[in-house]
């Protein structure tokens, strides 16, 4: 992976300025696709949809904040000093996506859905990389976000359907799941067959669909902030 400038946005609620990392050229090794339609890619850290300012404690969108400059070693100026002691955007986890559904971050359906598949990747997530069974959402709060999601996606498109066959089996509703399958068009073929497979073992647990092999490569971005901030 090939690091881009990183930008800096200033937090829409307190102006306080913070650093967005980009990445110039993504790295797709080891990529690992999963059944609920979360993609990990490694050595290429997806940037944040939605954060929380680290001075006034706020959740924001991302692309919401608005761009104030950027850290170009290309072209150094004197500001850029002081913003390289920047906190980085974090990503949040499930419980701030359920916090900003309640808070009303999300008017329109399509901001409705997206912070709902993104609480319910990161319920899976604390099963992605467990054995056994029990690997899907339990607590009340993700069930009846899972629910909600399938209300939503009901009229979607093909990589919608997808993802509502997987929110309908993780929440063992193996029928459901497997009538809407039939509709996911041959462009879909292996997802289709693997969920199909699943539905059939009557499994609510989440999976690796695919996986790239990992070539040798650098270190992960992720961890190298992780490093340099502790
Ligand atoms: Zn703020």
């Amino acid at each position: 992976m090939l690091q881009g400038p990183d930008v800096v946005l200033a937090c829409p609620h307190c102006q306080s300025l913070a650093r967005l990392f980009t990445v110039a050229n993504p790295d797709p090794s080891g990529a690992v696709s999963w059944s609920d339609g979360y993609q990990e890619m490694p050595l290429t850290p997806a940037q944040p949809n939605l954060s929380r300012c680290k001075n006034c404690g706020k959740l924001m969108w991302v692309a919401e904040c608005p761009p104030v400059g950027m850290i170009d070693e290309n072209h150094p100026l004197p500001e850029h000093e002081e913003w390289k002691k920047l906190p980085y955007v974090e990503p949040v986890e499930e419980a701030d996506y359920l916090e900003a559904l309640k808070s009303g971050m999300a008017p329109e359906p399509e901001r409705e859905t997206e912070l709902r598949v993104f609480a319910w990747w990161r319920a899976n997530d604390r099963h992605r990389r467990n054995e056994g069974p029990g690997r899907y959402p339990q607590s009340p709060e993700a069930v009846e976000n899972l629910e909600r999601l399938v209300e939503l996606l009901k009229d979607g498109e093909h990589e919608f359907v997808l993802f509502r066959a997987e929110a309908l089996r993780q929440l063992g509703r193996f029928d459901e799941a497997q009538d809407i399958l039939h509709g996911i068009c041959s462009d879909y073929a292996i997802a289709r067959e693997m969920l199909a497979g699943l539905i059939a073992k009557k499994s609510r647990d989440v999976e690796v669909l695919f996986s790239e092999p990992l070539t040798a490569g650098p270190q992960p971005f992720q961890e190298q902030v992780s490093e340099a901030n502790a």
